[in-house]
């Protein structure tokens, strides 16, 4: 060891992952600080309703289970400031982070920043963001009651969400590219049961227009070709996810689309560096996998930082 770090641990991101390191660090006793960009919550504060985090048997809203994270890493004495990662490199032995505000040094770092959504990179896409387009049910939903809106994607996210729009708008025309919805199972039998959602199968958004706001969405069936225009009044985009990992500086092993590797110890090709939750490169993505990503996580970064104050 060389520099006394201001950190044995930081985190980054306040999610699901970031906020169980948390518990999991504070219980180990180790000097932490985790830093989250936005409030904390991560995905899932913008989720209406959780089914499959055990332990809730009605379920829970995102909210209300953020809301528990919190009060529980609080209990144990995180500290939790609200500054932006934007570098990450390795110096003289430490980790160092560039924030928005200031240099911060750890011995370890756990990166829990999760995932941004994706973009479709149609036109219209960009410049009616905010005008009918999003990417967030849960916060724009209730514009739309009695509204017709399109959502595109097939996931859990856009099968999910289209549910959850039913509750306030008048239909919700599902956009799938694919004749088979990639959505947990139990999503799909709600959605072909729900008759304010009629689903467009291989069918793929190709232009978003209007004059101050959504008033069409133009698609193509990809199986016929054949154009078609919707009539709209808001377009939800859950076409999937981008990592939030771009503050990385140093070489770090990742998939092509930016997901980082990692040992079963979550610890990726750099050592005492660990990465938890949404952003690795995982085949699942759910809150009860972030949380237990990170409980191995601080379990490889005690070890970690033993040795580093040898
Ligand atoms: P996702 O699982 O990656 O699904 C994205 C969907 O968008 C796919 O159906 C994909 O089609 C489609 N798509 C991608 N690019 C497209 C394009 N350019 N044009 C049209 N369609 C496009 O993303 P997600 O639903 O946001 O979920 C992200 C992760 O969070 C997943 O691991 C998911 O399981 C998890 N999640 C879980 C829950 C839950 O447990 N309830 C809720 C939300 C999210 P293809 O199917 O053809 O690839």
């Amino acid at each position: 060891m060389t520099i006394k770090p201001d950190y044995d641990l930081i985190i980054i991101g306040g999610g699901p992952a970031g906020l169980t390191a948390g518990v999991y660090a504070m219980r180990a006793r180790l000097k932490c600080l985790l830093i989250e960009k936005m409030v904390p919550g991560g995905s899932a504060l913008i989720t209406d309703w959780v089914e499959n985090y055990p332990g809730f048997p009605d379920g829970i809203s995102g909210a209300d289970l953020t809301d528990r994270f919190i009060k529980q890493a609080k209990r144990f004495g995180l500290k939790i400031e609200n500054e932006a990662a934007e570098a990450l490199w390795l110096d003289d032995g430490l980790k160092k982070i560039s924030t928005d505000q200031r240099l911060i040094t750890a011995a370890s770092v756990i990166i829990a920043s999760g995932t941004s959504p994706k973009k479709l990179g149609i036109e219209g896409e960009k410049s009616f963001y905010g005008k009918g387009v999003s990417t967030c049910a849960t916060c724009d939903g209730l514009f739309f009651r009695d509204k017709t809106v399109a959502a595109i994607g097939g996931g859990d996210s856009a099968v999910q969400e289209s549910i959850f729009l039913t509750k306030f708008v008048k239909k919700v025309w599902l956009i799938h590219r694919r004749d088979s919805l990639r959505a947990a199972k139990i999503l799909q039998e709600r959605a072909f049961k729900n008759d304010k959602i009629e689903i467009l199968w291989d069918t793929i958004p190709k232009k978003i227009s209007g004059k101050n706001s959504v008033e069409t969405l133009a698609v193509q069936n990809l199986k016929t070709e054949q154009m078609k225009d919707l009539s709209i009044d808001g377009c939800f985009i859950f076409a999937g996810t981008n990592p939030n990992t771009g503050f990385m500086v140093d070489p770090i092993k990742k998939d092509e689309n930016g997901f980082i590797y990692t040992d079963q110890n979550m610890e990726t090709s750099v050592k005492g560096l660990f990465c938890v939750g949404d952003a690795r490169q995982t085949p699942l993505r759910q809150i009860v996998t972030a949380a237990g990503d990170a409980a191995i996580a601080v379990m490889g970064a005690e070890k970690y930082i033993e040795n580093f104050y040898e």
